[in-house]
Parts: C-alpha cells; sequence; structure tokens
C-alpha cells in the first residue's frame, strides 16, 4: 500500500499541472473566475479539485466539477477518491443522471453538467459550492453553455446580496481562449503539457468503406508492433462498433490459432456503466488491448497504455433542420479540431502513431472547430429548462445564442405540449414547471405527466423507462435464429413500444432475472438500469400527486404515447416510403423494428430518426388517423386514408 501510495504521488508530481499548483490558486484567489487550457491528460480534472481541497476551498461549501459525460463523472471520480485514499461517495463522489453517490461528507462532487443544470432550477444560485469547475468546457453541450450563463449570472447575484464568493474555473483542452476570455471577463492561463511526439498517417487514396480501411489497418498494426501497443479505434456508434468488434475477434481466432493476444473493448455511450469500465483494466503484457469508441474516449478519460490510434474521421452527432425542430441523428465528417485531438490520444504514455482512414486531401476539406451543439439541434428543452428559471431565453447571457428560427420552433412546441402559455414566450404553465421536474426530454414529461388521465400511469411509466436505457434486445451480426426466436414471443403487432413494454412487464415479473435474461437473449443489464429508473420516476411522480393507475387498454396507451409524440408522426407513401409530418423526411422503417418488412400501417410514430447511407426511424407504433384529429388536433396537414 505504502508503495501504491508513493508511485501515485510521484505520478502526481509529474503531471504538468503540479508545477503550476501556486499560481492556479494565487489567481483563484485575485479572480472570481479562471480559465485553464492545456493538453488532455496534463491533470486538470483529477489534480485542480485536490488542491482546491488542500488549499480549503471546501470549508464553507462543496467543490462541483462538471463533466459533459455520464462514463468521465464517474471514472475521474473514482480515481481522485482512489488517489486521496477513500472511498467512493465519502470525501469524493458524484452524481450523474439516476445515480446519486455522495453523501454529506463529499467535498469534491463530480457532476453531469445536466445534473448542476437541475439543480439550478431548484437553487439558482447554487449555495451549496463555494467552487464550481466547468470542465471540458470545449466540449460545448448545450448544458454547459447554460450552465456557463447560469453560474455567471448566479456569481453576480452573489456578490449583489453579499453571500460567499462562488468562484468559477473554466477549463478545457481546445479552448477558444479570447471568446471565453470576454463572456468571463477574465484572462486565460495556459499550461505547457507533456505529451509526446505522435506519427501521423493519413491514407493514401480514398476509401468508400472505412470500417474495412480501419479493420485491415489494425491487423496490419497487430502484425507489426509489440503487443504491449495497445490501439484505441474511433468509429461513429453502437452498430458499428459491435459489428466490427465481432469481426476482428472472430478474425484473431481464425489468424493465431487458439491462444488469444488480442482483446477487443467496447466503449460507447449506451453501454452500461460496467461495461464500460472494463476497458480501463489492464490486459496481460502479450495481450494486445484494442478499444472499439466512439468520440466518448476523445477527451475527458483516459485509457492507459494506448500507443496506437485508427480514426475513421467521422462521428455521430444530433443536427437539426431550424424550420422543423426535428432532431436527426447522422454520421458526418470530423472537424479538424477533433480530428487532433484524437490523434493526441497515442501520446499519452510515450511515443505514438496515429492512423486516419481519410487522405491529407479529404482533412483540408474538413472544418475548423465543431460547432457548438446549441447552434445544431432542437432548444426546446433547453428553452423549457430556462423559463422554469423565469429566465426568457431573449434575455440570456448566451456564449452563442441559439438562432431564432430555432427558437421559433422550440416555442412552438412547447406550446403544443401545454408547457407554455399559448402564444407567449415568457410564461410557463404548472404543467411545464412539472415537466421539468423530470431529467427528460419534454416530450417524455408530458407522457408522464398525462397518462393518469389516459389510465395508464404504470405502463408509461415501465414504457418511459425502457426507452431510456438502450439495447434491451441482445443480438449479434450473425443472423441468429435462437435469438430471433425467443423475441418473438414478446413482439407486439402495434410496434416496438408495446413490444418494449411487453419485455418490461415480463422482466420485472421473474424471479431468476439473470437467468431469464439470458435464456431470452435480453440484456440484463439495460434492464436493470430501466428498473432502476423507474424506481426514480415513480419518486418524482408520486412528489408530484400523481395517480397511479394501471390499464390493459392498448388503444388508450397508444394514445396517451401520441399526446408526447406528435411532433413524430410519419404517413405512409405510395412507393413504401414514410414521410414524417414535420420536416418531410423521407425514411423507411428500421430493421430493427418488429414491423420491419411487415404489413405497413398507414400512420405511425416514431422514437428517433437515424440517418446513415439511409434514413430510417427507429422505435415505431401504429397509429390511426382519427386518433391525430381527436388527441392532437393542432397537428395539420395530415392527408386521411
Ligand atoms: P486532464 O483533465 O488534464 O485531461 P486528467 O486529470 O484526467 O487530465 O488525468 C491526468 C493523468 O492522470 C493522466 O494522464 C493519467 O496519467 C492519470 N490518470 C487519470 N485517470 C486515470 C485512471 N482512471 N487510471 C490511471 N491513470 C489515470
Ligand atoms: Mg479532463
Amino acid at each position: 500500500l505504502t508503495s501504491k501510495r508513493t508511485s501515485i504521488e510521484q505520478l502526481q508530481k509529474s503531471l504538468p499541472v503540479y508545477n503550476c499548483r501556486q499560481r492556479i490558486l494565487k489567481e483563484l484567489e485575485l479572480n472570481d473566475t479562471v480559465l485553464i487550457m492545456s493538453e488532455t491528460g496534463s491533470g486538470k480534472t483529477t489534480q485542480i479539485p485536490q488542491f482546491l481541497l488542500q488549499a480549503g476551498y471546501a470549508k464553507n461549501g462543496v467543490i462541483g466539477i462538471t463533466q459533459p459525460r455520464r462514463v468521465a463523472a464517474i471514472t475521474v471520480a473514482r480515481r481522485v477518491a482512489q488517489e486521496l485514499s477513500g472511498n467512493i461517495g465519502d470525501t469524493v463522489g458524484y452524481t450523474v443522471r439516476f445515480e446519486d453517490c455522495t453523501s454529506k461528507n463529499t467535498k469534491i462532487r463530480f457532476v453531469t453538467d445536466g445534473v448542476l443544470l437541475r439543480e439550478s432550477i431548484r437553487d439558482r444560485l447554487l449555495l451549496k459550492y463555494s467552487v464550481i469547475i466547468l470542465d471540458e468546457a470545449h466540449e460545448r453541450t448545450v448544458n454547459a453553455d447554460l450552465l456557463f450563463g447560469i453560474v455567471k449570472d448566479a456569481q453576480k447575484e452573489r456578490r449583489k446580496q453579499r453571500l460567499a464568493n462562488l468562484k468559477v474555473v473554466v477549463t478545457s483542452a481546445t479552448m477558444d481562449i479570447d471568446h471565453f476570455g470576454k463572456y468571463f471577463n477574465c484572462k486565460g492561463m495556459y499550461l505547457e503539457g507533456r505529451t509526446y511526439p505522435v506519427r501521423v498517417m493519413h491514407a493514401k487514396e480514398e476509401h468508400e468503406d472505412y470500417v474495412h480501411t480501419v479493420l485491415v489497418t489494425l491487423f496490419h498494426i497487430h502484425r507489426t508492433t509489440p503487443r504491449n501497443h495497445d490501439v484505441l479505434i474511433f468509429l461513429t456508434g453502437q452498430e458499428e462498433i459491435e459489428s466490427l468488434a465481432h469481426q476482428i475477434r472472430q478474425l484473431a481466432k481464425i489468424d493465431m490459432t487458439g491462444t488469444t493476444d488480442l482483446r477487443v473493448f467496447t466503449l460507447y455511450a449506451q453501454l452500461s456503466q460496467g461495461k464500460q469500465l472494463e476497458c480501463f483494466l489492464p490486459t496481460p503484457v502479450n495481450v494486445r488491448k484494442v478499444i472499439l469508441a466512439t468520440n466518448i474516449a476523445e477527451t475527458s478519460i483516459t485509457i492507459p497504455g494506448i500507443r496506437c490510434v485508427i480514426d475513421c474521421g467521422f462521428v455521430k452527432e444530433k443536427s437539426y433542420n431550424t424550420s422543423d425542430g426535428l432532431d436527426v441523428l447522422k454520421s458526418v465528417r470530423v472537424s479538424r479540431a477533433q480530428a487532433w485531438q484524437r490523434s493526441g490520444r497515442a501520446g499519452r504514455d510515450a511515443d505514438g502513431t496515429c492512423y486516419r482512414a481519410y487522405t491529407k486531401k479529404e482533412m483540408d476539406s474538413f472544418t475548423d472547430a465543431t460547432q457548438p451543439e446549441i447552434l445544431r439541434t432542437n432548444p426546446t428543452s433547453m428553452v423549457l429548462q430556462l423559463l422554469a428559471l423565469d429566465i426568457d431565453c431573449n434575455n440570456f447571457d448566451f456564449l452563442d445564442a441559439p438562432l431564432e428560427e430555432g427558437l421559433r420552433s422550440a416555442y412552438k412546441s412547447l406550446d403544443a405540449l401545454g408547457a407554455i402559455k399559448s402564444g407567449s414566450v415568457s410564461h410557463i404553465t404548472p404543467l411545464g414547471r412539472q415537466m421539468v421536474q423530470y431529467p427528460l426530454d419534454p416530450k417524455y414529461s408530458k407522457l408522464l405527466l398525462t397518462a393518469s388521465s389516459f389510465g395508464c400511469m404504470e405502463e408509461i411509466l415501465s414504457l418511459v423507462s425502457v426507452l431510456s436505457s438502450d439495447h434491451v434486445f441482445v443480438s449479434n451480426s450473425d443472423k441468429n435464429e435462437i435469438a430471433t426466436l425467443a423475441h418473438a414471443k414478446f413482439q407486439s403487432k402495434h410496434g416496438d413500444h408495446l413490444t418494449l413494454l411487453n419485455v418490461f412487464n415480463a422482466f420485472s415479473k421473474t424471479e431468476k432475472p439473470k437467468m431469464w435474461s439470458h435464456d431470452n437473449y435480453l440484456n440484463l443489464r439495460s434492464l436493470t438500469y430501466a428498473r432502476n429508473v423507474r424506481r426514480q420516476l415513480a419518486e418524482i411522480s408520486e412528489r408530484l400527486n400523481l395517480a397511479f393507475n394501471s390499464s390493459d387498454d392498448i388503444e388508450m396507451i397508444k394514445k396517451c404515447i401520441l399526446n408526447g409524440f406528435f411532433e413524430n408522426i410519419a404517413v405512409l407513401q405510395r412507393d413504401g416510403f414514410y414521410l414524417t409530418v414535420s420536416g418531410n423526411i423521407r425514411a423507411k422503417i428500421h430493421p430493427s423494428s418488429v414491423l420491419h418488412g411487415k404489413y405497413k400501417p398507414s400512420y405511425i410514430l416514431f422514437t428517433e430518426i437515424v440517418q446513415t447511407e439511409q434514413t430510417f426511424l427507429r422505435q415505431v407504433t401504429e397509429i390511426s388517423f382519427e386518433w391525430i384529429t381527436e388527441i392532437v388536433p393542432f397537428v395539420k396537414n395530415i392527408p386521411s386514408r
């Protein structure tokens, strides 16, 4: 144990932020806000909170650190707890959506930006905190952007009311220091990083199939470099990652006669926490670790041992069309800043190599930096959050203000959802205030808040919970007939929402969840997660005094879903495609749907739009034209059949 301590201390002292400790503390003493910029891995996230703790900043309040993602909040909290030789949840803790691992002893608290934002609704001055570190500011998530303004406002208000000052530290790996400096009215500190040289190799010619390029490159690396050089591969999303992981595992077996000298890990947001954490574990010296990850591994987390990076050059991003307000998930080119971030991941521990699956010329056409999320996603949820804080968007101090047109469509949606007074842009309704009590998109909150009036609260609670948890069905890239057969018994002819509800209900009844999930090719972790979510949503609903009724009337359940998802209606066309009512997007039913390849209902509602080479509607349910006119009469221009 002593030697472990010494080695941790040695590591801490070797980090670039260590030498700047005094400078950082001095700056923060003199100023309320400090901007710190330095390379990934220099110790910002794990060390700065400890400096502040040791300097006494936690005497009259908690040191809060925001992270853009759950996995980052959890892993860094654990790491800091370990560095302080404590248990997680004691001095150091974390709170992420649906999970709180803190206690009254907690001094350093890692939270996702969504969690802090929701806290600010109850406590606008953020009185619990003495310092807030807005970490990974360059990620520019909508929630982080809102927090910038909220934290600035809390500082001002606390000064005005002569309360203890709120200190703010903004840190980032690649931040536009001028832009942030002007906004926060402070100087930036640039800390020299400590990285090793990374050799960058581009594809010699353009490739259509980047997944194939990635695969070939990986085996080239595997043949030509020592086994302890671990590989990090950037891909776009879950399906791509799982399918490539499967291929690699198969090929590794054929290539290497029995013994595994290559272990594949996957890392993406929808993966359960436990699975996400597996890739941080070391592998034996003669076994190469290969991690297939989304951009989740780009900055906030540190995976030791990576010497090679393969960058596919794409990223899955939510983007939307301001006129119709529908978010579409699609793969787009990374920005040049992202490409450099990715290659930097190879030079953390020693010299490294980055292989880019695109040519130098292709890279010239990439944009310089990724657009902030606030400029490219549907602002409905954000507008409602601000209204709950009694802030009118038009008066909010945005770092980058969202587009007028997008705001207009957000107000339209909120009006239709009943969250704001009709025709108003500043009056939130009691229903709207209730909506923000749930950590959910307003559509889903609406379902929960109206479910009692449809007589199906219990069912909607289950449904929303299971929708919050992804990949309930276990499948692999082989068409597995046994799995298909096992899943068939849950199938509802009405569509995916009721199918998922059937799965969840059956799961809730079983006494042996582990065996049952295994036998039915279902993901135990996802279902357990959904059950946890359900408990918490039920607690909130109870606080709101909603009636817990239950119904097996499928029509009522479907009508209830429609009353929240009226923007997600699509109508069958003569050519077999569906046309979405908002946005006129032509799409097909996603292959994972129970309705795929079967009879095509004239009207459906869907959970999301996914764009790969084709455009798909994921999770669909049949509805009828009459219900649209009955439940959501304000939805216009729908042809009757
Ligand atoms: P930054 O926030 O500047 O990117 P971090 O504070 O996250 O840097 O990490 C600093 C260093 O701490 C890393 O370079 C790595 O050496 C070490 N480290 C961080 N997290 C872990 C972890 N989970 N396991 C092992 N080492 C870690
Ligand atoms: Mg960090």
